[in-house]
């Protein structure tokens, strides 16, 4: 017999025919069970006065009672605002109004005893209230206060048709009433036992009908937890499935190749970083266990030559393995800086490009089967299905990020047995949230530079002062270095831009004449072959000015270019801008990156531009990035295919997010795939619900 929970909408009293098609249509609610997971997501509480000092949430409306000081007028004309300061005898707040401005000043008198009421937003631990009712205080009225009410999500369709908030509010109070208590419960009585955490039924209950707002912080815990718990049970669990599912290839030996280029050809001391990770892949790898894992180390850590020796311990194991990466101009370097490391070593490897000639590119085809190429690098041409191994034991994905899921899955696929999967990525992101953007990898850290790296002094310059920097690209080109020269091209089909790098090209052109200068450019509209061919005069010292979009963002090594000048730089991202200034402080030189910018530059890009004139540590970076972006603006990784929460934030619940991992953790200790009674029901309602596709959580 099914659960009442699966009973249609339309068997709620006032739900008829039309109504259950608008709840469908509008809001995705078919059965109870979907009107009961219809969250709302604001309370009205007027029933008491808080204290400033009472305010903790940001989801919650609070009422406040106070004096209003500091008012000020900011700004001029379309960006003027009022701010003021609002405060009780336990502290204060401060009010922000954009509009109506007119009337806020007229209506506020200081000495007078206001309420107001709305929602805080918290910056660095201040409180503001942006837009708050505001009323004048009025004791006799506060005897007839309206109660406690949740608010819900409505459309303008199902207002029309009395499904407002409080129409929504009614079929609620309904479903509780018919529903009784039946919820079934989801967490194990291990679990709630550990956590504490109220009743999946009561937690429910209290989301849509708290009394207060210790009621609504409480079921909001269980709820969030329950998201993250299920989430991460999941990963673990899949992880602990493919253990002893998927046997993965054994490389037990080191033998001569590996040997010999570590005596003979490798030119200098590997860092400790690069020695510890190195251990910890090929622990995986002579296990039996199929190594999936994610290498994290910012730009010029090193990463390369870690994948260039895993792929050696591959070969002297008798497997091949391919290398892939997301541009032509870096795969070929790829291919060039192997060629140079792995010289005189009898390994054969060949470059695999969308450029590759039809003729070369069925040799390879055929140097790939019969298992004569050892390593195979290239870009996206890698995943074509003509492309077939003999035996690919190992697949390294350098700068992942620039992937979609898709592509990378198409990879692991390329063998009965699953190869070795490493993904490298230069974008760093909190350990954490690693674990919900990258699934189930294992996660291994670079976190140390090769010595001898001098720090890259990072400048600010207005583009007023444009003139200063052409006398430093000068000065630094007559010292025998070269410079690279960016222009945004975020939109690789936006003519504005390109129009404004070819005018910049020629304005360096015409300051930094022949024969003194020569200047390269390079941009994603110009045909493969010329791209190489200009990356290449430069990295061979041929030119000394690259004039270059964001093309040239990843992975490109050219030691001797010192200086990284960057245009527009407010409309650059922030781990673009660190992946640019990687570019330069691979030699022994002393690097400079200076970031040109609009007279007028937003606060916002200030913010940035000054992030990246006081750090060089990328992981720094990329918490800055988050925080300036906020937990709305999570594109970037949503790409990375990141899994959606219905209530959940992994930005704000970040601790929730560490604490259910663990509790995961703390029941697959104890029953590593759930096979005990008492987890049956974990299971089964892991069984039920999908969080992301199978696919997604298997490769990366
Ligand atoms: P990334 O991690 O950004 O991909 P690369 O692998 O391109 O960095 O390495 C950056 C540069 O550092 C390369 O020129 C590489 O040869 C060099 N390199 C790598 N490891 C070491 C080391 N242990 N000592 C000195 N130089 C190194
Ligand atoms: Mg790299």
């Amino acid at each position: 017999m099914s659960h009442i929970l699966d009973t249609p909408i339309n068997f709620l009293k006032g739900v008829g025919e039309q109504k259950a098609e608008l709840l469908k249509k509008e809001l995705g609610i078919f059965y109870f069970r979907d009107l009961l997971h219809h969250y709302p997501f604001r309370y009205v509480d007027k029933s008491q006065f808080y204290k400033v000092n009472e305010i903790k949430d940001e989801n919650f409306y609070y009422q406040l009672k106070g004096y209003i000081r500091d008012f000020q007028t900011i700004g001029h004309k379309q960006s003027q605002r009022i701010t003021a300061v609002f405060y009780d005898e336990t502290g204060e707040v401060e009010l922000l109004w954009f509009k109506g401005l007119k009337w806020i000043k007229e209506f506020v008198k200081s000495g007078q005893v206001y309420t107001i009421y709305g929602k805080p937003k918290s910056f660095r631990g201040v409180f503001s209230f942006v837009h708050p009712e505001l009323e004048i205080y009025e004791p006799q009225k506060t005897t007839n206060m309206i109660q406690f009410e949740s608010v819900y999500n409505s459309t303008e369709k199902l207002k029309a048709n009395f499904l407002d908030s409080k129409g929504l509010r009614k079929l609620c109070y309904q479903l509780f009433e018919k529903i009784d208590g039946r919820i079934e419960e989801n967490l194990s009585a291990e679990v709630l036992a550990l956590t504490k955490f109220p009743s999946k039924a009561e937690a429910l209950r209290m989301i849509h009908f708290p009394q207060n707002q210790n009621d609504f912080l409480k079921a909001r815990q269980r709820l969030v937890f329950e998201e993250f718990f299920f989430f991460g049970l999941k990963l673990l669990l899949s992880r602990n499935l493919r253990d002893k599912n998927v046997k993965g290839f054994v490389f037990e030996s080191v033998g001569d190749y590996l040997t010999t280029f570590y005596k003979n050809n490798l030119p200098f001391e590997l860092t400790n970083a690069q020695k510890r990770v190195i251990k910890e892949m090929r622990k995986d790898m002579a296990t039996g266990r199929q190594m999936n894992r994610l290498l994290q180390g910012d730009v010029g850590s090193g990463k390369t030559l870690v994948a260039l020796m895993l792929m050696l311990i591959a070969a002297d194991n008798g497997f091949q393995s391919c290398l892939m990466a997301p541009t032509e101009i870096l795969a070929q370097q790829h291919f060039n800086s192997f060629q140079k490391f792995l010289a005189n070593l009898g390994i054969q490897i060949n470059l695999l490009t969308g450029s590759t000639k039809a003729k070369e590119r069925r040799e390879i085809h055929d140097s790939l089967l019969t298992g004569k190429t050892h390593i195979l690098i290239g870009t996206h041409a890698l995943i074509e299905s003509a492309v077939q191994f003999n035996n690919l034991g190992f697949v390294v994905i350098d700068e992942q990020h620039r992937f979609g899921v898709a592509q990378r899955a198409k990879l692991w696929q390329k063998n009965s047995i699953p190869p070795h999967v490493l993904v490298m990525t230069a974008t760093p992101i909190p350990r954490t949230l690693a674990m919900t953007v990258y699934g189930d990898l294992d996660v291994s850290q670079l976190d140390e530079l090769p010595p001898g790296r001098k720090p890259i002094k990072t400048h600010h310059v207005y583009e007023s002062s444009r003139l200063r920097v052409f006398e430093f690209i000068r000065k630094t080109v007559k010292r025998g270095k070269q410079v690279y020269v960016v222009y945004p091209l975020i939109e690789e089909s936006e003519t504005l831009d390109l129009n404004f790098l070819m005018d910049g090209f020629e304005s360096i052109s015409r300051s930094f004449p022949l024969p003194e200068y020569a200047v390269s450019i390079v941009h994603g509209k110009m045909k493969a072959a010329d791209k190489e061919y200009e990356m290449m005069r430069f990295a061979k010292g041929e030119t000394d000015i690259m004039v270059a979009t964001t093309v040239i963002e990843v992975g490109v090594d050219v030691p001797n270019a010192s200086v990284m000048v960057i245009e527009n730089a407010e409309r650059f991202g922030l781990a673009q801008l660190h992946q640019l200034r990687g570019r330069v402080g691979r030699g022994d030189d002393e690097s400079n990156c200076i970031l040109i910018t609009s007279d007028k530059i937003s606060a916002d890009g200030l913010k940035r531009v000054k992030a990246m004139t006081d750090t060089n540590d990328g992981f720094r970076i990329a918490e800055l990035d988050l925080t300036l972006r906020g937990g709305g603006d999570i594109q970037g990784l949503r790409q990375s295919g990141m899994p959606e929460f219905k209530i959940a934030d992994i930005f704000r619940d970040e601790k929730m997010l560490k604490y259910a991992k663990s509790v995961a953790e703390s029941v697959l200790a104890k029953d590593n795939l759930l096979s005990l009674p008492h987890n049956a029901m974990l299971l089964n309602y892991l069984k039920q619900t999908s969080y992301g596709n199978k696919q997604w959580s298997r490769i990366s």
